[in-house]
């Protein structure tokens, strides 16, 4: 299974992520989680993806791009995986198609969640209330759902042109949201 799973942040993406890849036995890769990694860890790709992070913006494609070829070139990726937040603009659905095409290899689907845009702010400040998540002032959660309007949304008209789209409605508790992604995932394997 090669799966990609979008929506605006808050979406609960990550969290549906993890159970739709243990679902399938692989790994779930989120290019926000890689980015957050590094910046505690400090190397010099966190000190770079943390002045973009902060702001709401994206992180350049060319620093993205390379990240991901190599992190699903990893073994545990060789039968597979989820990517969650990736890719995110139009010239990373060009390099993920290329890197897939080297493998010989298609998506199977991409799950799309759609989620009522307030419902998702206040969602993602009581997160950032919780977790301390410095990327995730009101202003700064306005800018990340606005470059995800901008840059990000286009995106699923490609994929839909292509019949690989999965709506699932993300709105409700986590559990509903993950029977109904089963559900449509189940839907499509028949
Ligand atoms: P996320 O946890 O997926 O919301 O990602 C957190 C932040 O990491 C985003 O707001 C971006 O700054 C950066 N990021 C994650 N994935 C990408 C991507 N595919 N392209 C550019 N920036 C990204």
């Amino acid at each position: 299974m090669r799966l990609l799973i979008m929506g605006p942040p808050g979406a609960g993406k990550g969290t549906q992520a993890k159970a739709v890849a243990d679902h399938f036995s692989v790994p779930a890769v989120s290019t926000g989680d890689i980015f957050r990694a590094n910046v505690s860890g400090g190397t010099p790709l966190g000190v770079e993806a943390k002045r973009y992070m902060d702001a709401g913006e994206y992180v350049p494609d060319e620093v993205t791009n390379n990240m991901v070829r190599s992190r699903i070139a990893e073994p545990d990726a060789a039968g597979g995986f989820l990517l969650d937040g990736y890719p995110r603009t139009l010239a990373q659905v060009a390099e993920l198609d290329g890197m897939l095409k080297a493998g010989e290899h298609d998506l199977d689907a991409v799950l799309v969640l759609t989620v009522d845009q307030e419902a998702v702010v206040a969602r993602l400040l009581k997160r950032a209330e919780i977790e301390g998540r410095a990327d995730d002032t009101e202003d700064v959660i306005r800018r990340r759902l606005e470059v995800y309007a901008e840059e990000t949304e286009p995106l699923i008209a490609v994929y839909d042109e292509r019949g690989i789209v999965v709506r699932v409605d993300g709105m409700g508790e986590i559990d509903e949201v993950q029977q109904r992604i089963f559900a449509a995932l189940d839907d499509l394997q028949d």
